[in-house]
């Protein structure tokens, strides 16, 4: 069997054609979605995600606003930024693009954030809502990875996924919403990381394997069951020279051998990668709305 691929170029599309609807709404009733972003520092690959994140607002006709500090930033500074973001009418969301230097404690920023704001999803408060089942916002790349399983016609309700990695960005809240009440999830989740005992054990039960550990082609063949839908979140570039550019990107499962024993499965690049600035957005214009008293 060779699996059927689920790209999310494909299915951020969609959501993108659903957005430009949204956002035409807004404009029409005087509100322009506004989103920014702020880098501390000068971490390549963060200049490139915040530049995409700029170029993708552009696109959708949103407002956006990027705000870049130096390296030597102090904690306060930034703090300062985020009071002044989160009393501003026309940003409805914002992030702090993380990792952020070590000398600023990110805890404290994500704290600092409005939580009617928090596009992230990273607040404790908007936590403690998707975990309730009660979401405000829903963290991007998970929230991505379930549009991807809804949107690709597979059922979740009664399945078995198995989440390999149990991080705050992707893990963990991953295995929060496929483990709520109703359609998209309703699933049997179990979560296996670094510390778990014959995790092949685990994966070759799923039905849904979902797989963010930025280990590059960890989740080999025999580690999945036939037939089953596979989901690579992991993002590794590795030495190619027979690249151009010397380099190139592979996900957590090698993808070459596992396609022929999943269902469906996702490539790397070019799977799960473009629906987390697509969910972003869509967060972005749901904070629009509520703050315009439209809701969604
Ligand atoms: P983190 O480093 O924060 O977490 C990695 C998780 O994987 C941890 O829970 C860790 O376990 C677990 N892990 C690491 N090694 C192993 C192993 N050998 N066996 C089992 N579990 C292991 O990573 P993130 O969750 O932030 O990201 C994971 C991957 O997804 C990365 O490649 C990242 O680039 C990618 N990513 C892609 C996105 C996108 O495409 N849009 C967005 C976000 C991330 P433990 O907790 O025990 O240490």
């Amino acid at each position: 069997m060779t699996a059927k691929l689920i790209l999310g170029k494909d299915v951020s599309e969609e959501i993108y054609a659903e957005l430009r609807q949204r956002i035409e709404a807004l404009k029409a009733a005087g509100t322009l979605p506004g989103l920014a972003v702020v880098l501390v520092g000068d971490d390549p690959a963060s200049h490139v995600y915040v530049r995409k994140k700029g170029e993708m607002c552009e696109a959708l006709g949103m407002r956006s606003k990027t705000i870049i500090m130096p390296e030597a930033t102090t904690q306060d500074e930034l703090l300062a930024v985020i009071a002044d973001l989160n009393a501003d009418p026309e940003i409805h969301g914002f992030l702090v693009q993380l990792p952020l230097p070590h000398h600023i404690d990110a805890d404290a920023v994500i704290n600092a954030v409005a939580p009617e704001k928090d596009v992230d999803c990273f607040h404790p408060y908007n936590v403690g809502r998707m975990l309730a089942g009660i979401p405000d916002f829903m963290p991007a790349t998970p929230a991505g990875v379930q549009q991807m399983l809804i949107r690709s016609g597979v059922e979740t309700v009664g399945k078995h996924v198995v989440v390999v990695g149990r991080s705050n960005i992707v893990g963990k809240p991953m295995a929060a919403i496929m483990m709520q009440r109703g359609a998209g999830a309703d699933a049997t989740v179990t979560v296996v990381h670094s510390k778990t005992e014959d995790l092949a054990a685990y994966t070759r039960q799923a039905d849904i394997l979902v797989v963010a550990i930025g280990r590059p082609r960890f989740v080999t063949a025999d580690m999945v069951k036939d037939g089953a839908v596979v989901i690579d979140v992991g993002t590794n570039r590795i030495e190619d020279p027979t690249h151009p550019k010397g380099s190139r990107l592979v996900g957590d499962v090698d993808f070459d051998a596992v396609k022929e024993k999943a269902s469906m499965i996702t490539p790397v690049p070019g799977g799960v990668g473009p629906m987390t600035i697509c969910m972003l957005m869509a967060n972005t214009v749901h904070a629009a709305e509520k703050a315009a008293g439209v809701s969604q």
